[in-house]
C-alpha cells in the first residue's frame, strides 16, 4: 500500500502544474502551486507521501464541520426544512439566490449561502463561543489539538469577503439568520482559516468512514445516522459544481477547499486527506482529484 501511495503521488505530481492557486482570497496566492500529498489512514495503518505533513487552510472543508454539528444539534428533518440538500449545480460562491431564499427552496449546506446558514445554527450562547465549540470538535475529529487558525488567512478573507457578506446580508434580509452577520461570518472566515494536514483531514475522514466512531476511543462522537446523512451530502455536493464528474471518475464522499485540500473516505475502510493548491475552474484540487482517480481505480474504491 505504502509504495502505491508513493506512485500514485510520483505519477501525479505532473498535475501540479496544470492548476491555478486560489486568488480571490489575497492571501491565498501566496500558496505554492508545486506542493502535493497525501495520507491515508485505516485506523490501524497510516501512509503517507509528499506533502502530508505541511498545514494549509481548510477553506470549505469546514462546511462539514458547521453541518456535523448543526445536524447533531437540530436533527436531519430540521436542516433539510431550514436549507435543503438539493446540490444546486452552481459555483460556491453563487450571488443570485434571492429568488430561492424569497420562495424559501433548497439552497444546499456545501455552497457558501447554505454554509453560512448551517454555520448559525451550531448552537452557542454566543458567536466566540460558536467559534470555540467548532475549533473544539475540529481538534476532536482530527486528533490534533494543536490546530489554529491562520491569522493572515483569516483576515485577508475578513477584509476581501464581501461577497460572503452580500450572502449573509440576503440570509438576513430572509429571516434564516438571526443577530449581527459581521459576528456571524466572524466565526465562518475563522474557521475556513483552520491550518491543518492531510493527516488530519485522513482522521476526520476516518471519522466518516467508521459511522461516526472514533476508532482510536470507541466514542460514538457524530450518530451513524448523521454519519451516513453527512456522507450522502458529500457525495451529492461536496465537490462544488464538479460533483457529478466526481462521483463518475473517484466514487467516494468528499469534500474540496479553496486552499487545494480534499478530505475522502471509503465507508468502512478508510479515511483520506489530499493537498495540492494549485485548483481547477471549478475550485477543486487538480493534481488532488488525479491522486483520488487513481487510487479509487486501482483500489476499487469506488461506492457504486
Ligand atoms: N472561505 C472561502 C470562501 O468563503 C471558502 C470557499 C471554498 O473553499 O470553497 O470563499
Amino acid at each position: 500500500m505504502q509504495q502505491l501511495i508513493d506512485e500514485i503521488l510520483k505519477d501525479c505530481r505532473r498535475f501540479t502544474e496544470d492548476g491555478k492557486v486560489a486568488d480571490y482570497i489575497p492571501e491565498l496566492a501566496k500558496a505554492n502551486k508545486s506542493e502535493i500529498g497525501i495520507c491515508v489512514t485505516t485506523g490501524e495503518k497510516r501512509y503517507f507521501a509528499g506533502d502530508w505533513n505541511k498545514p494549509f487552510t481548510i477553506q470549505s472543508i469546514a462546511k462539514t464541520i458547521f453541518l456535523m454539528l448543526a445536524v447533531e444539534d437540530n436533527g436531519i428533518d430540521f436542516i433539510k426544512a431550514h436549507v435543503g440538500v438539493e446540490a444546486t449545480g452552481k459555483p460556491f460562491n453563487a450571488i443570485d439566490y434571492a429568488e430561492p431564499l424569497l420562495l424559501r427552496e433548497n439552497i444546499n449546506p456545501m455552497v457558501n449561502i447554505g454554509a453560512i446558514a448551517v454555520c448559525s445554527l451550531v448552537k452557542a450562547e454566543n458567536y466566540q463561543q460558536r467559534f470555540l465549540r467548532l475549533l473544539d470538535f475540529t481538534k476532536r475529529i482530527t486528533g490534533n489539538p494543536d490546530l489554529k487558525v491562520d491569522e493572515n488567512v483569516y483576515y485577508s478573507e475578513k477584509k476581501t469577503g464581501d461577497k460572503n457578506r452580500a450572502l449573509a446580508y440576503l440570509l438576513k434580509n430572509s429571516g434564516m439568520i438571526e443577530g449581527r452577520v459581521e459576528d456571524l461570518l466572524d466565526v465562518y472566515f475563522a474557521m475556513c482559516s483552520v491550518q491543518a494536514t492531510c493527516a488530519d483531514l485522513a482522521n476526520m475522514a476516518l471519522l466518516l468512514a467508521n459511522h461516526g466512531m472514533d476508532i482510536a476511543t470507541g466514542q460514538q462522537i457524530i450518530s451513524e445516522k448523521n454519519a451516513t446523512f453527512m456522507n450522502a451530502v458529500l457525495i451529492t455536493s461536496g465537490m462544488y459544481d464538479g460533483s457529478g464528474e466526481f462521483a463518475t471518475t473517484v466514487g467516494l464522499p468528499a469534500k474540496s477547499g479553496v486552499g487545494g485540500g480534499i478530505m475522502a473516505n471509503r465507508p468502512g475502510h478508510m479515511g483520506i486527506g489530499i493537498y495540492s493548491p494549485g485548483l481547477d475552474k471549478k475550485g477543486n484540487s487538480v493534481a488532488g482529484i488525479k491522486m483520488l482517480e487513481m487510487l479509487s481505480q486501482k483500489l476499487r474504491l469506488s461506492i457504486f
